[in-house]
């Protein structure tokens, strides 16, 4: 393969694991060469897009290279023309256009691609959603200061740099400011390093940053607990702000009553604008942030697996992101089908242990249809005649009890039927299985016939 084949295809298979906007913004302005070595150098437009490529997607870009060029290659990046100056970082080609709002952002400290557009909305962040989208829309005037609390992983950072990119977008004249409360340590820890600066006085710089911003948007700020010096700046960044009607948005594990070691007067500010907190997603919401995410990255992934994610990752949005990358990538490696079983067997590593029974959707379905003598497509089609409905309930019995698998995913596995039909259906055969019936025995005697195999 010749280095402009190779690339390209790795940029493919680089593609299916990001999102549109950051696969432009880094890579579609790449070249590559390949060296004697079996050295792959990405040639990058500019110094800043060399340090990004690299910091951010060496082992995806090694992976990638490796696996469609079907050996190892070592991967080096140099810039097309001679790298500018750092210090002039916000000048290079990428980053020219004022109006571009990938650059604002990155200026702002946000991450491009959390935005409302890809954030799902669900009972478990209704509220939180609809503060952060009429904030987006008017910063500083309804909602000040806006507090936001839940468990980790369940979209705190997403929501409130959405909130950062959307007023970029909308307001481009705005400065917008997102750290973490790490962040603004750090900044004050440096500024009281440095001590009096060309004005004679300690902290202007760090007072200058912070309080020409618009909107100020702090992550994670339980991490100030126990910073006295942190504090202090924070609470007069925080009044200095306010009283200008700028907009603050926080985030934190733990509702402000919680904190230890943090001053009442900083909780009291945090308590006095609105709270919104946020909790676990339940299923339809697990399941819908999969399947948008799987159409975002035109992921050839079936429902019903979506579905068997769902179900089995309920902790929160991170690990359940990582569960469905894992199945997905095992599939690919192991050049599988993306059916429940091998969404099964990938899961088995995160979980630790065997998470369901062994027989499958497809052996019961086969069993069912050699039993009664029908095709697989009379049970998954709409027909309602008697011979058709009564097997069709007893598979939608037997998935449930085998396999514990969700009614939305066997509704969609048997020809897209709602999960209300599929629960009915399931409650009738649970009926017959008390009575002395025919179908009792059917059941039985099919359950027989799934266990042979
Ligand atoms: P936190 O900051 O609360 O720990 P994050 O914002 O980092 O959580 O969310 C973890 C992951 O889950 C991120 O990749 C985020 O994009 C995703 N995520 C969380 N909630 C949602 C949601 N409602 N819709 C889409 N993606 C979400
Ligand atoms: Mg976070």
């Amino acid at each position: 393969m010749d280095e402009t084949k190779l690339w390209e295809a790795a940029q493919i298979e680089i593609g299916l694991h990001l999102t549109e906007l950051p696969f432009k913004t880094w890579f579609a302005p790449t070249k590559a060469r390949l060296k004697p070595d079996d050295t792959l150098e990405i040639i990058c437009i500019n110094n800043y897009n060399r340090q990004q490529i690299k910091k951010m997607y060496d082992s995806l870009i090694q992976t990638s290279v490796e696996k469609v060029g079907k050996k190892k290659y070592k991967i080096s990046y140099a810039v097309e023309t001679p790298a500018p100056d750092n210090s002039k970082v916000a000048e290079t080609p990428l980053f020219k256009e004022a109006t571009n709002p990938t650059t604002a952002a990155e200026r702002a400290g946000l991450n491009p691609k959390y935005t409302f557009e890809n954030y799902i909305m669900g009972g478990a962040n209704q509220l939180a959603y609809a503060i952060a989208t009429s904030i987006a829309d008017k910063p500083g005037r309804d909602y000040n200061p806006f507090f936001i609390y839940s468990g980790v992983g369940l979209g705190k950072t997403h929501l409130i740099q959405a909130i950062g990119n959307r007023i970029l977008n909308h307001y481009p004249n705005l400065t917008v400011i997102y750290c973490t409360s790490e962040d603004f340590t750090n900044d004050v820890v440096e500024s009281i390093r440095k001590g009096k600066d060309a004005s004679g006085q300690n902290m202007e710089t760090f007072r200058k940053k912070y309080r020409k911003a618009d909107v100020l948007l702090i992550d994670d700020i339980q991490f100030i607990a126990g910073k006295e010096k942190t504090q202090e700046e924070l609470f007069h960044t925080f009044n200095a702000l306010y009283q200008k009607q700028k907009q603050i948005v926080l985030t934190s594990d733990r509702p402000p009553e919680a904190f230890k070691n943090i001053e009442e007067r900083i909780t009291s500010r945090f308590k006095s604008g609105i709270m919104a907190d946020m909790q676990k997603p339940d299923f339809e919401l697990r399941a819908a942030i999969l399947r948008a995410k799987r159409d975002r990255n035109h992921d050839e992934m079936p429902n019903e697996v979506i579905d068997y994610i769902a179900e089995i990752i309920q902790t929160n949005t991170r690990e359940l992101e990582g569960a469905y990358l894992q199945v997905l990538t095992n599939a690919r490696a192991n050049g599988d089908t993306l059916d429940v079983q091998s969404a099964q067997r990938a899961l088995t590593g995160i979980t630790g242990q065997k998470v369901r029974g062994t027989v499958n959707l497809n052996h019961i379905l086969q069993t069912i249809c050699n039993y009664y003598s029908i095709k697989q497509s009379d049970i998954k089609g709409k027909r309602r005649n008697k011979e058709f409905v009564l097997p069709r309930q007893v598979a939608m019995y037997l998935m449930h009890d085998l396999t514990q698998t969700p009614y939305m995913s066997i509704g969609d596995y048997l020809g897209g039927r709602d999960h209300t039909t599929v629960m009915h259906g399931v409650r009738k055969m649970e009926g017959e299985l008390k009575t002395a019936s025919q179908t009792k025995q059917d059941i039985t005697n099919i359950k027989n016939f799934i266990y042979q195999k």
